[in-house]
């Protein structure tokens, strides 16, 4: 049984996690979609509407499990979990310079790996703050979020 950790805050959840969450489905018999609340940061949701949006967008998805991680160490949930690996999805040399420390530091701290996948062309430009800014001047941000998240942007 091969399981891996995804890690984020998903706030929201877009189309570029879902389809990184999709492919390590792929290469693991389980995801666990780890989702993160760092208590000195200011969300656009709360923690439980930020699972419930993961949950109810990736339940068609076999192998997948939607977690809260708390504001511990992402090394410890790992082990707790179980994790083989942890998965990072990379768009840029922005993000390979900030993910690269934290991979080998998860390592040291507990020897789990992190396997980087590549971000999707289509996807390779979204972020969950510039959906928010985009969504929250009224602007059209359907073709990167689920439905579950439209919703919630419109209400
Ligand atoms: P953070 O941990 O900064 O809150 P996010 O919740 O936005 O991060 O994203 C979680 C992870 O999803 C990131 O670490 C990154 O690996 C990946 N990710 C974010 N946006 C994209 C995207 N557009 N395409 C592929 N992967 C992405």
């Amino acid at each position: 049984m091969r399981r891996a950790v995804c890690p984020g805050s998903f706030d929201p959840i877009h189309k570029g996690h879902i389809e990184i969450i999709a492919r390590a489905t792929r290469l693991f018999d389980e995801v666990v979609v780890a989702v993160s609340t760092n208590y000195s940061k200011q969300y656009r949701f709360e923690e439980s509407e930020r699972i419930e949006m993961a949950r109810q967008t990736l339940s068609s998805i076999a192998g997948i499990t939607v977690r809260p991680m708390g504001d511990g160490l992402l090394a410890d949930f790992c082990r707790d979990v179980g994790a083989d690996a942890i998965i990072k999805g990379l768009r840029n040399s922005t993000d390979f310079q900030y993910e690269a420390p934290m991979a080998t530091m998860n390592r040291h701290l507990t020897g789990v790996e992190t396997v980087f996948l590549i971000a999707d062309s289509h996807y390779a430009h979204i972020s969950s703050s510039l959906l928010k800014e985009v969504a929250a001047l009224g602007g059209d941000v359907s073709d990167y979020v689920p439905r579950a998240v439209i919703q919630r942007f419109e209400s």
